[in-house]
């Protein structure tokens, strides 16, 4: 065992042992809103997607909604402190003492350190992230198959969608390391059956 992951096991003693805060992590179209309602059923974890929160503002022409249509438009990332408050506000309107699963944030380095400051405010931390991985090639497949049917505007543009995944590669993907200093993220191989795929993030968690 690593020395942080003691120090974390110390401070466990804290805080709600049981209780799983997973960053579901990976791509666009890797597959995490699908396999975080699948978790959400075994787990009994409160799922939050910020793209979901998101697009509920939007869809009821919020000032918020209306904010974050210009970056969502464009494939950009809405700015930290609109998103972190959004995420915050949330994970107090409903409490979980299970656990969370968070899925689309943290995306910067910014939210990471907002979402830890804020959980340990509440005497716990992030536990798990799990990485999904799946390939650029295929995400683009994959999300441009989504768009036929998703009715999101910004997975029926390539153009879009690969300025989602350079957002991701530029911004997003140090959250990895963010969580890896603090030993918890692993990658979770994101092709194969939604089983298959559902198997390894549960044995993860058990
Ligand atoms: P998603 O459904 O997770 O793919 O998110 C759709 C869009 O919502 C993204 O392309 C961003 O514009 C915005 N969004 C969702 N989550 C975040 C976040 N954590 N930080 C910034 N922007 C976000």
């Amino acid at each position: 065992m690593s020395f942080i992951k003691f120090v974390r096991r110390l401070l466990g003693i804290k805080q709600n042992k049981k209780m799983i805060n997973l960053v579901l992590f990976g791509p666009p179209g890797s597959g995490k809103g699908t396999q975080a309602k699948k978790l959400v059923e075994k787990f009994g974890l409160t799922h939050i997607s910020t793209g979901d929160l998101f697009r509920y503002e939007l869809g009821n022409n919020t000032p918020l909604g209306q904010e974050a249509k210009k970056y969502m438009d464009k494939g950009e990332l809405v700015p930290d402190t609109v998103t972190v408050a959004m995420l915050e506000n949330k994970m107090n309107m409903t409490p979980n003492e299970k656990g969370y699963i968070l899925d689309g944030f943290p995306r910067t380095i910014a939210q990471c350190e907002a979402l830890d400051k804020f959980l340990s405010s509440r005497s716990t931390a992030v536990t798990h992230l799990l990485a999904l991985d799946v390939d650029d090639e295929e995400i683009v497949k994959r999300l441009l198959e989504r768009g036929k049917t998703s009715g999101r505007a910004d997975d029926a543009n390539e153009e879009v969608i690969r300025k989602r995944i350079t957002e991701y590669n530029a911004k997003t993907s140090p959250v990895y390391n963010y969580y890896e200093k603090q030993d918890i993220s692993k990658k979770v191989n994101g092709i194969g059956s939604i089983d298959e795929i559902f198997g390894r993030l549960s044995s993860e968690l058990a």
